[in-house]
């Protein structure tokens, strides 16, 4: 579904008539795809500067003010470009558009958030036996967790101490920073772990990270490694054992994005759930001028456990941006929206060709996929777009000769998933799920093809500058 590629001189009934699936790839080249492969050092660069949620907020704002982007005043002005930032874990960029607000907004919507672990309130802990101190992790989001030991890791978040300052903390991602790692059983042992099923090989309780193995030289002390650990971090950070109670600590793949393939035609990062989608989301807004309707690229948290909380989409942020731009018509202006729920779906992967329904399944590079429904079971929990809204994107897919396929997570009965997508449709918001399909989706490194975010991209900015 490549459009704009098919031969003008169609001659038999299937070149008339059938559904044709092309590889993007075919459609960008020579310039085009040399503004694809610079997006896309672009791309692996903001993976790494926005591992979690707070620094894909700091990230944003950093480049959307670069882009010419101001925060949002009390009274928005046509044409104007704002952004509006919402307890450290949300931000939107807004550009106004000609029409009144009331005629509604054009929402790209994508998740900032990524499953990971996260320290426990008390996890520092020492082994004395073993010689060595552990922090213990409560696990976040879905992951497999045996996917998360034997890996650098590093710690990323923010430390609220008593005095009332806060410490933000990135540790483990420049060369000569020490990382951690959840220690997986010898291959020597594991005869029993061989035999567990794959859900109990590692089990949640058993994700606790190495972080120390000198001990004080004090014969006083009875914790000694864990003690060291302790006089370390009051040296280097001021902070005390209580401190962990409140912090919010995320701990995350070391490793920095890399180009893979022989041909530089996929990027493998952690992260891409949902980076990939907010960085070709906030591409799309910065390169906005002047719209019809009122654009809002909407960058939100939490979606990787339900969308729960302040942060996440069920939040009220969205009405916070709606009031600002539409005072009192606000719900009016939110029903009038239409909005693209900006996230990534799975791609085939070619050695489990068994777990997908062939035709109905996304492949890496072949477009941006627009979902129609997701959920799971009888599309329990999903929002199906309606056959008109579909409808309206195959028609702007097609003039804006954007390479698109459509997908599903997999066979029916597989498993399945959610998006953000129905907390939009719950504010009476027209919605239809749009990203790249990646491979391995929640491991600590997912494949994206840059063919696909660079089509994602190219529909966001087309979609948020339709009339
Ligand atoms: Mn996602
Ligand atoms: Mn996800």
């Amino acid at each position: 579904m490549v459009a704009g590629t098919k031969k003008k001189s169609k001659k038999n009934a299937e070149e008339k008539f059938a559904l044709e699936r092309v590889s993007a790839w075919n459609y960008y080249k020579g310039n085009k795809r040399n503004a694809l492969m610079k997006f896309s050092e672009e791309y692996k660069h903001f993976l790494d500067k926005a591992k979690i949620e707070r620094e894909a907020v700091s990230e944003i704002e950093r480049l959307a003010k670069k882009a010419g982007f101001k925060r949002m005043p009390e009274k928005p002005a046509r044409g104007g470009k704002y952004f509006l930032e919402y307890k450290n874990r949300n931000i939107a960029l807004v550009v106004v558009g000609k029409k009144p607000p009331k005629d509604g907004f054009r929402i790209v919507a994508a998740h900032i958030d990524s499953p990971r672990l996260d320290l426990k309130q008390i996890p520092l802990y020492e082994e004395e036996e073993a010689g060595v101190a552990m922090l213990e992790t409560h696990y976040y989001g879905g992951i497999k967790k045996f996917q998360w030991v034997n890996h650098p890791m590093a710690i990323h978040g923010v430390i609220c101490l008593k005095n009332g300052k806060t410490l933000e903390l990135s540790l483990g991602e420049k060369p000569d920073e020490p990382v951690f790692t959840v220690p997986d059983i010898a291959a020597h042992l594991s005869r029993k772990q061989s035999e567990k099923k794959g859900g109990k090989v590692v089990e949640g309780e058993n994700l606790n990270l190495i972080c120390g193995n000198m001990p004080v030289d004090d014969k006083d002390i009875k914790k000694k490694v864990k003690a060291m650990i302790l006089e370390q971090l009051n040296k280097r950070y001021g902070i005390i054992e209580e401190d962990f109670v409140s912090a919010d600590l995320e701990i995350v793949p070391a490793e920095k994005a890399r180009d893979v393939g022989f041909d530089n035609s996929m990027v493998g990062a952690y992260g891409q759930d949902d980076k990939s989608c907010t960085f070709a989301a906030l591409k799309a807004a910065s390169e906005l001028k002047n719209p019809e309707y009122t654009s809002v690229a909407l960058f939100v948290d939490k979606e990787e456990i339900g969308s729960e909380g302040l942060t996440g989409i069920k939040g009220r942020f969205l009405e916070l941006i709606a009031i600002k731009l539409a005072g009192k018509d606000y719900i009016e202006a939110l029903a009038n929206s239409k909005a693209i729920s900006a996230d990534t779906t799975g791609a085939l992967n070619p050695d489990y060709k068994d777990l997908y329904e062939m035709k109905n399944t996304a492949r890496l590079g072949y477009g941006v996929v627009l979902v129609k429904y997701g959920g799971s079971g009888g599309k329990y929990y999903s929002s199906e777009a309606s056959a008109e809204f579909f409808a309206w994107f195959r028609k702007l897919v097609s003039d804006n000769k954007i390479p698109w396929q459509t997908g599903e997570l997999g066979k029916v009965d597989e498993g399945g998933g959610g998006t953000i997508a129905s907390y939009l449709t719950d504010r009476g918001i027209e919605t239809l799920d749009a990203g790249p399909a990646l491979i391995s989706l929640h491991s600590p490194f997912e494949i994206a093809s840059k063919a696909d975010v660079y089509s994602s991209y190219e529909l966001y900015l087309a979609f948020m500058k339709a009339n």
